[in-house]
């Protein structure tokens, strides 16, 4: 009997805990800004603070760190959670990700900087400029400034971008064994910055299916037993029923992907008994890694059932296309027959991809600007497809060979950096895209690549074969990391067909930005060159916008030091007055 009164002695004393831990809550959150800074004052780095481990490696976010380069909690903004960088010894170094930076424009690095040791000491930054391959065409080299002894310094450093540059990475380096301590990096261009991507976001990511019926690919299989018609209309009807899936869960979470169909997958049927040139591949061969050497001597498309997508549901998916083209799915190029691109001839690759465009008008889609290579296999692709490729109007190709182990010789992008375009070697307007396949299995592995664009500001894409989304277990993973996704595009991340992608990305090149000072505010010209439309171009600012106007008028599509430009059409200005406020003083 006498446990009562003391239960309710405990009753009173939580609840009175309760309410001071609330009401210190409440204090802490009230001495927050109420709006973080969206780009953290024109900051262009990631992860500038070294605060963030999402991945959770013990090291920080978008920095590559060599020998005893570690964290330190000793930090310049006294803030929970904040980290400095230590760097201890002559050959250590702190390596940013790769921004993108315009030619001509000034940069200008800023960063806290402190000596553990009763002696001054010196530390460099680096500017690498890079060109669209992301390979190093400058390397120039910021003075030694001194860093006191035991005491915060604030040291900058400023270049130019040369004419050919596309990106900066920023190297940090000390002179000496001395730990010295770094904070607080900031890299900024000077003016009004055109950001790579549209709509306020900071990251891209598309979602990329190879998309095969049996055939092309599926009775070409290099698998199991060999020549085998039987699984390959079994898996046909895998891919279809895939597709219905994922439509329906594009449509749930509006997303627009981008299919890689082979040729097959855009014909309604082939009652005509088309043979498309009969083409008969000799390098099909045991030699190539097939089981047998059926293709050596068989055309390759011997085994259509000549039917309809009605009869031989398995053989032919142009019946689908009506329902991609109504949720706004952008169909590319797997090439027609499923073509091994290391092995075919650059006329065969030739004939095939102008079949597939032929196949892609007739079901009234365009020609393709993207190819996503069958096999998984860019490796062995000559000089001479390449050049075919982009004749045919290619602008990216994505399905790089990037295996992490063995044949490095044939990267066209590093496995060890899949979160930035690169352009093949020799072909400045021919893009690699990166990508991580995700055939319905590790959602966690799927959601990591998502927090990873998003850390490092960069581009990707997931992937599968649309067979991939058919078990019960493949569905609940694939609607795990749409949804996910889908919720990541309120913190920045843009959600796209590759080919749009890739298409803002080279149309910013011709989007002419000039922002100078008058009377006060900050007028921005902003002109399209370009011979598209360019919708959500977003520019960011010094400081942040209190108020703007466009042409006169009231305008107020901009947030905190961001603002947002109406679509403008090819040729057309616009002209931007905006008068800016300051951090310090809140927008
Ligand atoms: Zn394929």
């Amino acid at each position: 009997m006498n446990r009562f009164p003391l239960r309710r002695a405990a009753l009173i004393v939580g609840i009175v805990a309760l309410l001071v831990l609330a009401v210190v809550a409440g204090w802490r959150l009230s001495r927050r800004p109420a709006t973080a800074p969206l780009a953290a004052s024109g900051n262009l780095l990631s992860n500038p603070g070294f605060q963030q481990d999402g991945d959770g490696d013990g090291r920080p976010d978008a920095w590559d760190l060599g020998p005893a380069a570690a964290w330190s909690d000793w930090t310049i903004t006294p803030e929970e959670g904040g980290h400095s960088l230590r760097l201890t010894g002559s050959a250590s170094y702190a390596r940013s990700a790769p921004i993108l930076a315009w030619p001509g424009k000034g940069y200008q690095v800023s960063l806290q900087a402190l000596a553990d040791a009763p002696y001054t000491s010196r530390l460099q930054v680096v500017f690498l400029w890079e060109d669209t391959r992301r390979e190093v065409i400058l390397r120039e080299d910021g003075a030694w400034l001194e860093v006191p002894a035991r005491a915060w310094q604030l040291l900058s450093w400023e270049a130019t971008a040369p004419a050919e540059a596309s990106g900066l990475t920023l190297l940090v380096r000390p002179a000496g064994d001395d730990p010295l301590y770094l904070d607080d990096v900031r890299l900024s261009e000077e003016g009004v910055r055109l950001e790579p991507y549209p709509d306020y976001s900071r990251a891209a990511l598309a979602f990329t299916l190879d998309w095969e019926t049996a055939m092309g690919g599926l009775v070409h299989s290099r698998s199991g037993d060999g020549y085998d018609p039987a699984t390959a209309e079994a898996r046909g009807r895998a891919m279809r029923e895939g597709t219905a899936t994922l439509l329906d869960l594009f449509e749930r979470y509006d997303i627009r992907a981008t299919w890689y169909a082979s040729g097959y997958s855009l014909l309604e049927g082939n009652a005509r008994r088309d043979d498309f040139g009969s083409p008969t591949y000799t390098w099909a061969s045991q030699a190539h890694g097939w089981r047998d050497d059926r293709w050596v001597t068989t055309p390759w498309f011997a085994d259509d059932p000549y039917g309809t997508a009605a009869s031989h549901p398995a053989w032919y998916f142009g019946d689908l296309l009506a329902r991609l083209r109504e949720s706004g799915q952008d169909v590319q190029s797997h090439t027609f027959g499923h073509l091994y691109l290391g092995y075919a001839a650059p006329e065969e690759v030739r004939a095939d991809l102008q079949q597939w465009n032929a196949a892609a008008v007739a079901a009234g889609l365009p020609a393709a600007t993207s190819l996503a290579f069958p096999w998984g296999a860019s490796l062995g692709t000559s000089d001479a497809t390449l050049a075919v490729l982009e004749a045919l109007g290619c602008r990216a190709v994505t399905r790089t060979y990037h295996e992490p182990q063995g044949r490095s010789q044939y990267y066209l992008l590093p496995p060890d950096d899949l979160y930035h375009m690169r352009t093949v070697p020799g072909r400045p307007a021919l893009w690699a895209f990166p990508d991580h396949y995700f055939p319905g299995q590790d959602a966690a592995g799927a959601r990591a690549v998502v927090d990873q664009a998003l850390a490092v500001h960069g581009v990707t894409s997931l992937w599968a074969h649309t067979e991939e989304a058919v078990a019960p277990a493949q569905v609940a993973a694939w609607e795990e990391v749409l949804a996910y996704a889908a919720a990541q595009r309120a913190n920045g991340l843009w959600i796209a067909p590759l080919d749009e992608i890739v298409a803002y990305r080279d149309n910013l090149a011709k989007i002419e930005v000039q922002a100078r000072d008058y009377a006060g505010r900050l007028r921005i010209v902003v002109r399209n060159g370009g011979d598209r439309p360019a919708a959500g171009l977003t520019l960011t600012l010094s400081s942040p916008a209190r108020s703007a106007e466009l042409g006169g008028a009231p305008y107020t599509d901009f947030r905190q030091d961001q603002v947002r430009l109406p679509e403008l059409h090819p040729g057309q200005q616009v002209t931007l007055d905006i008068v800016l406020g300051s951090w310090e003083a809140g927008p």
